[in-house]
C-alpha cells in the first residue's frame, strides 16, 4: 500500500520546452509508463489491439499494459517520434507479444482508413481500438488562434476518431471494444485551450452516441477522461511553459498523474470484465471529479 500523494514525483518541476510533439525520453523527471511496475494477469489473452499515440504518455502506458495482459499490438504515432516508439516495441516484444509499428499522421481520412486496414491484416483481425492520440497547443487569445491550428486540433482529435471508428466498425467482431480519450477539459475548459477543450467535449458525445449505435453489433464504446498527466504533450506547448513547474499542484492529490495510472482503466474497458459497461466516460483526475 502506498500514499497516492507521494507515490510519484510532486511539483515543482523544471521548465523543459520541447518542440511539438515532444518526446518522453527528453522529460525530467521521466514519466512512468509502467515499464518497471505494470504487472499483467492475462486479462487480454489473444486480443488484437490498435493503439494510437502509442509511443509516449498515456498511449505508451496502454501499449505496455495491453501487451503484458496478453494482447498483440499495432502502434500508431508520428514519424518524428520513432525514438520513443522503438522503446515501446522493445517492451512489447519482451512481454512475449507482437508489436507492429505503423508511423504516420492521422489528419487525413485516407491515412486513418489505411491504418485500420493494415492493422487488421497484420494482426490477423482486430478487436480493440484504443484511440489515445491527441494534439494540444495552448493559445492565450482568440485573436491569435489561427484557423490552421483550430483545424489541426479538430482533425487530430475528432476527425481521426470518426475516420478510425468508421473504418474499424465493419471489421470488429462482437465482444470488441473501442476506447476513446477525452479529458477533464471537456467539462472544465481552460481559457488557453479554446480549440482543444471543445474537441474533448465532442469525444464525449461521439462516444455516447456510437455506443448506442453499435450495441446491436455487440461492440462496446467508452472513453477515459484524464486530468493533468505528466506527458510530452504538456511541455511541448500544451501548457504555457511557465505553468510546467507547478503542473498538477492545484489538484487534491497535489501532483500530476503518471501515464501508468491510467492503464488499469484502459485494461478494464478493453477486457470482457467490463461487459456491461458501454457509453461511459471514466475520469482519472487526481481528485477533480467529472460532473
Ligand atoms: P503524448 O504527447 O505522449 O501523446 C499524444 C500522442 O498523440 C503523441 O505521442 C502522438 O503520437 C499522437 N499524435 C499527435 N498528433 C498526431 C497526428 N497528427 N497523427 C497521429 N498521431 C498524433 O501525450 P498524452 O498526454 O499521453 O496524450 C494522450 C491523450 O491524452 C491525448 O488524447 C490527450 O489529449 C489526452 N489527455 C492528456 C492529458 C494530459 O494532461 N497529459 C489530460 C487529458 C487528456
Ligand atoms: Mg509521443
Amino acid at each position: 500500500m502506498q500514499d497516492p500523494r507521494t507515490k510519484y514525483p510532486q511539483p515543482p518541476f523544471g521548465e523543459q520546452p520541447q518542440p511539438v510533439p515532444g518526446l518522453a525520453r527528453e522529460m525530467s523527471p521521466k514519466p512512468d509508463h509502467g515499464e518497471k511496475s505494470y504487472r499483467g494477469s492475462r486479462r487480454l489473452e489473444g486480443r488484437k489491439a490498435l493503439i494510437t499515440g502509442a509511443d509516449s504518455g498515456i498511449g505508451r502506458a496502454v501499449a505496455i499494459a495491453y501487451a503484458r495482459e496478453g494482447a498483440d499490438v499495432v502502434l500508431s504515432y508520428l514519424p518524428e517520434e520513432e525514438a520513443d516508439a522503438r522503446e515501446v516495441v522493445d517492451l512489447i516484444e519482451k512481454a512475449g507479444q507482437r508489436a507492429i509499428a505503423m508511423p504516420g499522421s492521422l489528419t487525413e481520412e485516407s491515412a486513418c482508413t489505411r491504418l485500420v486496414q493494415e492493422a487488421h491484416k497484420a494482426l490477423g483481425g482486430l478487436d480493440i481500438l484504443a484511440l489515445v492520440a491527441g494534439h494540444q497547443q495552448a493559445c492565450e487569445s482568440i485573436e491569435d488562434l489561427t484557423t490552421a491550428q483550430f483545424d489541426e486540433t479538430f482533425k487530430t482529435n475528432v476527425y481521426s476518431m470518426f475516420w478510425l471508428c468508421k473504418a474499424a466498425v465493419p471489421l470488429l467482431p462482437p465482444g470488441s471494444t473501442i476506447i476513446n480519450t477525452s479529458s477533464i477539459q471537456a467539462y472544465q475548459p481552460s481559457p488557453t485551450l479554446l480549440d482543444y477543450a471543445p474537441t474533448k467535449a465532442a469525444i464525449v458525445a461521439f462516444t455516447k452516441a456510437l455506443a448506442k449505435q453499435v450495441a446491436e453489433k455487440g461492440i462496446r464504446v467508452n472513453a477515459v477522461a484524464p486530468g493533468p498527466f505528466w506527458t510530452p504533450l504538456q511541455p511541448s506547448g500544451g501548457q504555457p511553459q511557465e505553468k510546467i513547474p507547478n503542473f498538477g499542484s492545484q489538484l487534491p492529490l497535489g501532483r500530476p498523474g503518471q501515464p501508468v495510472e491510467t492503464a488499469p482503466v484502459y485494461v478494464l474497458l478493453a477486457s470482457d470484465d467490463s461487459s456491461f459497461i458501454t457509453g461511459e466516460i471514466y475520469g482519472v483526475t487526481g481528485g477533480n471529479p467529472l460532473p
